[in-house]
């Protein structure tokens, strides 16, 4: 087990709904160290890559994304969530359902935040089935920008997501991906 699914184990609970909870050391609570390890594993991987900017997601993924950029030595972009679609022109929007709280959100970044020299890192905190990378990678394309990689720190790899965001040819580096969990046992098995 790497340090990520060590972590997961002694403090993840699982939930009915194909829910992991991580709140006490990643999206409530954060473990600044344990963020630490990720950014370094994330650099180690993407080290051939070029990348000159990171872009996430609010709120869960922007702690993850600010402590892995000091890997990179680069800023980081959130995307906001916005029920307001008046900004159009300045903005580039996706529509994003999330998982854990069954809604549709706008999610929007200023035009003025991405340009087609770009070279972007997408860092989320969990990867299910996929929408809010698709909405992520769907904002770097209309700003002409390249995905350069794809940096989630936890995927449930029961669930479509990985398949999906894979197929489509991104490379995506997974820290910990389960395979299985079970919300009786709280048993949790990684690939
Ligand atoms: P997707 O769009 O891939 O279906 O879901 C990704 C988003 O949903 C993540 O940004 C994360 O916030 C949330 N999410 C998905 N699955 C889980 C989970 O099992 N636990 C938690 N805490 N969040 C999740």
């Amino acid at each position: 087990m790497n340090f990520l699914e060590k972590k997961i184990v002694e403090q993840g609970v699982v939930e009915e709904g194909n829910v992991l909870k991580v709140d006490r050391f990643l999206n409530h609570q954060m473990d600044i160290k344990l963020f630490n390890e990720m950014g370094k594993e994330f650099k180690k991987r993407f080290k051939d890559v070029e990348i000159n900017k990171i872009i996430t997601i609010e709120a869960s993924g922007i702690g993850i994304a600010c402590v892995v950029a000091q890997h990179f030595d680069v800023p980081v972009v959130f995307a906001k969530k916005s029920k307001s679609i008046n900004i159009e022109g300045e903005m580039y929007i996706a529509e994003v359902e999330s998982f854990t709280h069954k809604c549709k959100n706008q999610v929007i970044v200023s035009k003025k935040l991405i340009s087609p020299d770009d070279k972007v890192l997408i860092i989320d905190d969990f990867l299910a089935n996929g929408c809010a990378l698709q909405g992520l990678i769907s904002i770097v394309n209309d700003a002409g920008a390249q995905v350069a990689g794809i940096g989630i720190a936890i995927e449930k790899g029961f669930q479509n997501g990985g398949k999906i965001i894979r197929n489509l040819g991104y490379r995506l580096e997974s820290l910990a991906i389960v395979e299985s969990m079970d919300a009786g046992t709280g048993e949790i098995v990684f690939a």
